[in-house]
């Protein structure tokens, strides 16, 4: 019998964790030709939610509950869950049911007729912020202009994955894993499943600012080199103004054209734009440069304290 594993990284989400499993599981059940296991992977919640996890384990052996030492972040939360799994498509899905586990059934149609990524693409996304919607639109404009790769545009980690891509996945060293766009980059036949994204059952979303931020640069850093070419054209560009800017203090020199104090328009000029444009080309490069030093450290991407079940 084939075996479905679902992967639920969860961060203080005690307000629906069970809501969201029992969902899970009832979809789960009434596919009578398949075996399922669920694996849980507590991202250092502060809230009930370890101790929730528990108890379903304990109830539920095809539970499964990985927790880390402290708060991770979501897509090391997701990495760590791919490592466990033993079974033969994985899918990938938020614990705050905002992909509807009831699309599960219809996604492994799909991989049975031989897909081997299905990713859920977003048509609608309700009860997202304005900002929330901006930011994500800019973000992947930003990504696809800037990368080599194609990474399609409105989706997020639900999806469904055969487990040769996931073991693929796994044995690729690098760290800081951008995981829906490593599932793009490897090919394999793509499916884009169009869903509407529902809105969060219960509890306030757990993606701040700051996380969206970090997901954002380490998409686009994984996935490209074109900001350091950048630099690059930047540096072309402010010679070339620095050269009509000499040009035109001499010509004013000579010709005697302003009575201001000699030089300090030129200088002015010279040192505001020259020294922002190195301030943004040293941010560039020390983007890269922290992120090859956190490769280089080879320090895991997460840590694991306690596993149940596995
Ligand atoms: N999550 C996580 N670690 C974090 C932040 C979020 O494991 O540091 C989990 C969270 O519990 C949820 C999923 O990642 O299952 C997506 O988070 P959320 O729904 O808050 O993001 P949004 O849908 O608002 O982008
Ligand atoms: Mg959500």
């Amino acid at each position: 019998m084939k075996k479905i594993s679902i992967i639920i990284p969860t961060y203080n989400e005690e307000e629906v964790i069970k809501i969201s499993y029992l969902r899970v599981k009832k979809v789960l059940e009434e596919l009578d030709s398949y075996d399922y296991e669920i694996i849980f992977i507590d991202d250092g919640s502060k809230d009930k939610t370890l101790n929730i996890l528990n108890e379903i384990a304990k109830e539920n052996r095809k539970v499964k509950v990985i927790s880390f030492a402290r708060n991770f972040g979501h897509q090391a939360a997701v990495t760590a869950g791919i490592k466990y799994i033993t079974g033969d498509a994985i899918v990938i899905i938020d614990a705050d049911l905002q992909d509807p586990p009831e699309l599960i059934p219809e996604m492994i149609q799909l991989w049975e007729q031989g897909n081997e990524v299905i990713y859920g693409k977003r048509k609608t996304r309700k009860g997202e912020s304005a900002f929330k919607l901006l930011s994500a639109k800019m973000f992947y404009k930003t990504l696809n202009a800037l990368s080599d790769v194609e990474i399609p545009k409105d989706t997020g980690d639900f999806r469904l994955v055969d487990r040769k891509v996931v073991e693929i996945i796994n044995q690729m060293p690098e760290h800081n894993k951008f995981l829906r766009g490593l599932f793009s980059w490897v090919g394999f036949k793509q499916y884009a499943y169009e869903y509407e994204r529902k809105e969060r059952v219960a509890g306030k979303t757990k993606y701040p600012f700051k996380k969206m931020w970090k997901l954002a640069t380490d998409g686009i850093i994984s996935f490209s080199t074109k900001p350091l070419k950048l630099v690059g054209g930047l540096g072309i560009i402010t010679i070339i103004i620095s050269i009509l800017i000499l040009i035109y203090s001499l010509i004013s020199y000579v010709f005697k054209l302003n009575d201001l104090t000699p030089g300090w328009t030129s200088i002015m000029v010279a040192i505001t734009l020259f020294s922002g444009v190195q301030l943004l080309s040293i941010w560039i490069i020390s983007e890269y440069i922290s992120r090859i030093y956190d490769e280089t450290r080879n320090r895991p991407q997460y840590i694991i304290d306690k596993t149940i079940n596995i």
